[in-house]
């Protein structure tokens, strides 16, 4: 046996099998090694018969003394009985459907039974066990903290712990890629024992190790590869932006509005990090409205005006028509700009085919591009890219950075590049996490903001707030409501999507609650093009109320709309529910949230009565990271870790550790390390 010997090789797999395996990607011995449990059961307490206490989970040994096979007087189903003796008292054993049983035990035999204990009309007794004989190379389903492995129908926990005992030797086979002095730093143990304990703990601490070992792998791969990105930034040459003095205040002396002093600070920050020969790195952060997008626009300006041109990333084409809506509203046409999505390119005013938009890009025509990912294409080149912005980063990862920076036009140079989030994640988070990033906060909001007013609603105030929606529906106002959030896991069971919810919440609204206003609905599964009409007739005013499931989060500009009705307000979390309530109260109209709950536990109903209480997300975010981990608070796909199959953003301590020591590690030293990226490079873009 090999480490890529196919699973079809081993012991009792045939070609059904092999097939429900590679439904789970494991097509080797060396995936199966990798395919971790997700949980546990601990067995490992072996307890006399006599001592057996109702509820417990043990397990028991003893000698058969009697087992057989009947059927069920009603049901017609086979049911096994035994009664099984140690030397302090006898336990029966019930199996419900499970006939073959009476094929592996017998009488006579000693077996190890690991499960529930349950005190009947008849006494103590054990129904389903997990059962296993008595054998020379110890137990693999029972006496013993047990794996227990996610799968797809047709394979059994049995089957694979079985399989898993096959192969579990192979571990001694895998190279280890962390170099010794970084296993003794971090206090880790060996690769082969992680792998060995990960299935097969020996106790609660060779399971802990095992753990630590593995996420840190995990943990110390992402933090390398972010480390191998900001070696080559911090090499390579950036395009020098020069501070253009006399035109930023002119500029933002046009402004309507006079800048905060946070705005001032972080746009100081970013215009000195452009003037250095090293390409900027940084993120700002921001609240909702509290006005990024016009640091944003003086930083690009100053580019501009040094001949260069900027790009300004988006996540969504909603967003990204925003923002060029913005952009040119700002500037007043005294710019080229370019919306470049997978359905619309425009410069400016006019409609631009692909190839007229892409040849005006090359040629340096457009000043500023505003896209969603289409823009990351092959054929799509500047002709001298200086900036690159990215709204909401974390859908925007390493690889997509290199893309960019092939696309810039200029081989020397590599864009400086800025990340903007309205996610609200406190400084000493942010830097474990973007450990790469330098950080500017704008954590004040401008002058004259009503803070948006915020109740939870009692189910007997329903009709009130309906009542109250109307009223400022005359007033010429919009709403927003947004429909609760479905875990994937529900979908299942009870086979509603977002798209049902949002058509059942729309289908109420518009003939049973608001005959007589103009709704419109907005879902994932729509065509961008519907997407965009919806929005589109909203913000020219055109829709009185917008249902949407939670893809308006980010961003979204509508001035005019003063209330977010938010149902099933549980279940998001307080920072989300912020980024909801962010997109009112962007105007001088006094704007309203309203939260509705079928939820009466007192923690829900505290929580929501926190969000209540406070306007300030930073406050929120960090309310709810107390309470429910940061995974939770931020979203696992946010934090870049969703290939992760044991660390969680619950790892402080590790990530920590790995970031700490990825930081300006020599990979000429450890060669291995580099040799892994690799690797891991090649199998995800493969997948
Ligand atoms: P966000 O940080 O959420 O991206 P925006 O940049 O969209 O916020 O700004 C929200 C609104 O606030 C915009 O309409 C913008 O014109 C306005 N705004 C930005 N800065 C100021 C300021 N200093 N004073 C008043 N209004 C401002
Ligand atoms: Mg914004």
């Amino acid at each position: 046996m090999q480490l890529n010997t196919k699973v079809r090789q081993l012991n009792r797999v045939g070609k059904t099998l092999e097939k429900r395996l590679s439904r789970l990607g494991i097509e080797t011995v060396e995936d199966l090694l990798y395919y971790f449990p997700f949980r546990y059961e601990d067995y490992s307490k072996t307890v006399n018969i006599e001592d057996l206490k109702d509820g417990e989970q043990v397990t028991v040994k003893g000698k058969i003394e009697l087992i057989a096979n009947k059927r069920s007087p009603r049901k017609r189903k086979i049911i096994t009985e035994a009664v099984v003796v140690d030397e302090t008292d006898r336990i029966k054993v019930v199996w419900f459907g499970q006939p073959f049983i009476t094929k592996n035990l017998r009488a006579g035999d000693t077996v190890y039974l690991s499960g529930k204990v349950n005190d009947s009309m008849f006494g103590m007794q054990m129904i389903g066990p997990a059962y296993e004989k008595e054998g020379k190379t110890g137990t693999t389903h029972t006496a013993r903290i047990v794996p227990i492995y996610s799968l797809t129908s047709g394979i059994t926990q049995k089957q694979i712990r079985f399989l898993m005992s096959q192969v579990i030797k192979m571990a001694e086979k895998l190279d280890d890629w962390l170099p010794d002095d970084i296993l003794e730093q971090v206090d880790l143990v060996p690769l082969k024992d992680g792998i060995k304990g990960i299935h097969f703990p020996e106790d609660k601490i060779d399971l802990a190790q095992s753990e630590k070992r593995l996420k840190f792998d995990e943990l110390f791969l992402l933090q390398l590869r972010a480390e191998i990105l900001r070696q080559s930034i911090k090499k390579s040459q950036a395009p020098q932006i020069k501070f253009k003095e006399l035109e930023t205040k002119k500029f933002v002396d046009a402004l309507p509005f006079t800048l905060t002093k946070a705005q001032k600070i972080a746009t100081w920050e970013i215009l000195q990090d452009l003037e250095k020969r090293t390409p900027m790195n940084r993120m700002l952060e921001g609240d909702v409205g509290a006005g990024k997008t016009v640091v944003s626009a003086i930083v690009m300006y100053n580019c501009i005006l040094n001949d260069f041109q900027t790009a300004m990333m988006a996540p969504t084409e909603i967003l990204a028509k925003q923002h060029f809506e913005s952009l040119l509203n700002l500037f007043n046409d005294n710019l080229k700009i370019g919306l470049f999505t997978r359905t619309q390119k425009i410069i400016n005013d006019k409609k631009a085919s692909k190839k007229e938009f892409i040849s005006l890009l090359e040629s340096g025509d457009v000043d500023i591009v505003v896209g969603t990912h289409a823009l990351l294409v092959d054929k799509v080149n500047f002709k001298d890219l200086g900036l690159v912005i990215v709204d909401e980063q974390h859908r925007f990862g390493v690889e997509q950075r290199k893309k960019i920076k092939e696309q810039s036009g200029n081989k020397k140079t590599t864009p400086h590049f800025l990340s903007m989030t309205a996610t609200p994640i406190p400084r000493s988070f942010a830097l474990t996490l973007y450990g790469d990033l330098d950080l500017s906060i704008i954590n004040e909001m401008p002058k004259g903001r009503k803070p948006v007013k915020t109740r939870l609603v009692d189910p007997h105030n329903r009709e009130k707030a309906y009542e109250f929606i109307k009223d400022q529906v005359k007033q010429g106002r919009q709403v927003f409501v947004v429909c609760p959030l479905i875990e994937e896991g529900q979908n299942v069971s009870t086979g509603l999507s977002e798209k049902k919810s949002v058509m059942a919440e729309y289908e109420k609204l518009s003939k049973q609650i608001f005959p007589d206003l103009e709704i419109a609905y907005l879902h994932g599964k729509m065509k961008a093009d519907d997407k965009n009409k919806s929005m589109k007739k909203f913000s020219e005013g055109k829709i009185d109320i917008l249902v949407s499931t939670s893809v308006i989060e980010v961003g979204v500009d509508v001035p005019n709309a003063s209330v977010m009705m938010i149902e099933g307000a549980e279940r998001f979390g307080l920072a989300q529910l912020h980024q909801f309530r962010g997109r009112v109260g962007r105007s001088s109209h006094q704007s309203y949230c309203f939260l509705f709950t079928d939820s009466d536990s007192e923690k829900a109903q505290k929580r929501l009565g926190y969000f209540e209480s406070t306007n300030d997300g930073f406050k929120l975010a960090e309310y709810d990271l107390k309470l429910r981990g940061p995974g939770d608070v931020y979203g696992v796909a946010q934090s870049g870790m969703m290939n992760f199959r044991l660390a969680t953003m619950r790892d402080v301590a590790l990530i920590k550790m790995s970031r700490d020591i990825a930081r300006g590690i020599d990979f000429k030293k450890y060669p291995s390390l580099k040799e892994k990226i690799a690797d891991w490079e090649e199998k995800v873009h493969l997948e």
